[in-house]
């Protein structure tokens, strides 16, 4: 299994350093969750990091509000989290409720405390090839994995499927920052297979099931699977795991790869946070 880019063992590491830092140094980092609604899949994700953040001594308090909650009642929320100098990290859970304005919600939150860097000031810092307070945590999830594999990233050919602004968008920023060569692809891209076939490194963030097939990548590419979809009671990536197997240098699996470097990254995200503040 050595393709395999175990994302799961890195996570387990890093949350394992964390915990001893915040023990042996005695920190007490906290984490405030927003979460809107009763969306299945949200309360999942937060009950995922709510546990993480439990077991290395993080405390996480969880807000919770009703679908019909108004949105003057979250932003007045968050603007009281960010004055509150105990909380060091605010994380809204995505999606909102349709009523609910995502971009002035997000907006509201101080970009000292935006732990999951989506803030405009964080975002653009990003785009800008500058250190933001907090990189968004998938794509640093994604170059900590590579990083931890040795994976020359310069002068790479890198092709980023998908150009959401929590994955595509910034991590093609931090790939150029590196100093790859970075297509971004999405759903009106023309042509995909020509494209995806020319990847070092293809990074697939679209969320349908086994889309990428073998015949859309070139041997001995670096495979990376953002996706989480349910097909049928299983987890599924964005990547034909099975079929392109034999054709690729590193893959990562999923679940198992990208989903708890992304649980990593956010730990990592608090504690520099809480660090950053004047406890
Ligand atoms: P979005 O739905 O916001 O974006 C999906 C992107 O994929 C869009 O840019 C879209 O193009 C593109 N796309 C859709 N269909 C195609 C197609 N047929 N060909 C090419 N591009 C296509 O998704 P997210 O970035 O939020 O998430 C993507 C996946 O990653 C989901 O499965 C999600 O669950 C998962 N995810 C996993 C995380 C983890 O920790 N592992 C974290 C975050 C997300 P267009 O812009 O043109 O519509």
């Amino acid at each position: 299994m050595g393709k395999i880019l175990d994302g799961k063992g890195l996570s387990d590491k890093i949350l394992n350093k964390l915990a001893d830092s915040i023990l042996e140094n005695n920190y007490s980092p906290t984490l405030a969750v927003i979460l809107v609604g009763n969306n299945p899949a949200s309360e999942v994700y937060v009950s995922v990091k709510e546990k993480a953040c439990n077991k290395i001594g993080i405390k996480s308090v969880v807000y919770k509000f009703d679908e019909n909650t108004e949105e003057s009642v979250i932003l007045n929320q968050i603007r009281e989290l960010n004055e509150n100098k105990d909380i060091d990290g605010i994380l809204v859970q995505l999606p909102l409720p349709k009523h609910i304005d995502k971009f002035k919600v997000i907006e509201t939150i101080s970009p000292q405390k935006d732990v999951d860097g989506f803030t405009l000031y964080n975002f653009g810092r990003v785009a800008l090839g500058l250190k933001p307070h907090c990189y968004p945590c998938t794509p640093k999830g994604i170059l900590t994995l590579l990083d931890e594999y040795k994976i020359q990233i310069e002068g790479k050919n890198v092709v980023v499927v998908g150009r959401s602004d929590i994955v595509g968008k910034p991590l093609a920023n931090i790939f150029l920052k590196r100093n790859a060569t970075v297509t971004i692809c999405h759903s009106k891209t023309k042509n995909l297979a020509e494209i995806t076939n020319r990847a070092d490194i293809l990074v697939a963030a679209i969320g349908c099931p086994k889309f990428i097939t073998a015949e859309m990548v070139k041997d001995g590419a670096i495979l990376i699977d953002v996706g989480i979809s349910r097909v049928d009671g299983k987890l599924s990536g964005d990547i034909d795991f099975d079929e392109v197997f034999d054709k690729v240098a590193y893959i990562t699996p999923v679940p198992k790869g990208i989903g708890p470097m992304t649980i990593a990254s956010l730990m990592e995200n608090t504690l520099e946070l809480y660090k950053s503040h004047n406890h």
